[in-house]
């Protein structure tokens, strides 16, 4: 196995020779049997240790599992073997050798797909009968593409998509909707609890990322209404810091209220969910609703906004820069 540092023996679940017996086993042919008896430690892969990953693959470390991790730009798989314990695998495929559940979080669909299939893709290394888990924001054409391809190899396939943000993968407390089979809904749920507040299956495969585009549909209104509430009260004069105070408490309350509104009126806007992040997820929305029949009068103006953020090369900026364009007069 192409492995950068063999560390599981300095895990503090793993005892001496049975565990290095449980490390050296051939690849194995049940998820089950994956999993050590004697420690209750799964073996897992972690591919894409990005803003989202990053963290995500530490908290499965840190809740004693054996974690190999995958990252195209090797220094950030350096950086995170050294900070937490672990391996680092030169392919996705190496990483998911003997690996219970591989996940990932990595771009958009065409980076999943690159990850996932091909000679060095993490299916390649799979073995039968066990879970393939995706963190990114994709398409539900593309999980319901490579669900079909895991099933041929006999691989489970969950699309689960995460709310919350850098913050909250860090924290652990993210929301993760996902789609697939039941039984493997629930092989992959007490793992996701290591960095989750919430978790739920809402359907077949593609229903997550389904779910998360419901979830950025209504994102998007709300930071556009949250902007033009903001910009009116200053435009009126009025203490906005008081404003806030008071209907925040009241009917207009929202996440982005509680965590975006006084940024906004800073004018802060270098940290959060990047606009490029965002106009890629509404792209993959407005493809959905043409197929669906969804009208989507709203979203599709605010994708526009979003679209002449990235011509003012705003495209890194959170998606509350929204209010700039109101202000920039
Ligand atoms: P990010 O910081 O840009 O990280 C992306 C990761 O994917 C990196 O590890 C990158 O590797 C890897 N990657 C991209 N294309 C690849 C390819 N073709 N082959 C191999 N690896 C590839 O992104 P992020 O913020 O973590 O977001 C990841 C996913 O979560 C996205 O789908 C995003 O929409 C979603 N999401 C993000 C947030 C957020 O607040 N950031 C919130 C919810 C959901 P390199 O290091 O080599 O570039």
């Amino acid at each position: 196995m192409k492995t950068r540092r063999f560390a599981a023996h300095r895990h503090p679940n793993f005892r001496g020779a049975a565990a290095l017996r449980w490390h050296l086993q051939p690849p194995l042919r049940n998820i089950k049997l994956l999993k050590s008896v004697e420690t209750g430690v799964t073996r897992v892969a972690f591919i894409g240790l990005g803003v989202m990953g990053y963290p995500m693959a530490g908290h499965l470390a840190r809740a004693a599992h054996a974690v190999t991790v995958f990252n195209r730009t090797t220094s950030k798989a350096e950086r995170w073997i050294a900070e937490y314990r672990g391996e680092a695998a030169r392919t996705p495929r190496a990483a998911a050798h003997a690996a219970a559940v591989v996940f990932s979080c990595v771009g958009n669909d065409d980076d999943l797909r690159e990850v996932v299939s091909g000679a060095d893709g993490a299916f390649a290394g799979m073995a039968p009968g066990s879970l393939f888990v995706d963190h990114s924001t994709t398409s539900a054409r593309v999980a319901r593409e490579l669900a079909v391809l895991a099933a041929e190899r006999q691989i489970e396939f969950i699309d689960a998509p995460v709310s919350g943000g850098q913050v909250g993968a860090e924290k652990g407390v993210l929301t993760i909707m996902a789609g697939g089979n039941e039984a493997a809904y629930q092989q992959a749920a007490p793992l996701l609890g290591a960095y989750a507040k919430s978790v739920r299956r809402i359907g077949p495969v593609g229903a997550g990322q389904l779910t998360k585009m419901v979830n950025q549909i209504c994102c998007a209104g709300v930071i556009q209404g949250l902007a033009e509430g903001l910009n009116f009260g200053l435009q009126a004069g009025l203490d906005m810091e008081e404003v806030v105070a008071v209907i925040a408490n009241g009917a207009a309350q929202s996440w982005q209220m509680d965590n975006r509104a006084h940024t906004m009126l800073n004018g802060e806007y270098a940290f959060g969910f990047a606009v490029d992040w965002m106009r890629k997820d509404l792209g993959i929305v407005l493809d959905e609703a043409r197929r669906n029949g969804a009208d989507l009068p709203t979203t599709a103006v605010i994708d526009q906004f979003f679209g002449e953020l990235q011509r003012r090369q705003r495209n890194r900026w959170d998606t509350s820069s929204l209010m700039t364009l109101l202000r920039d007069r």
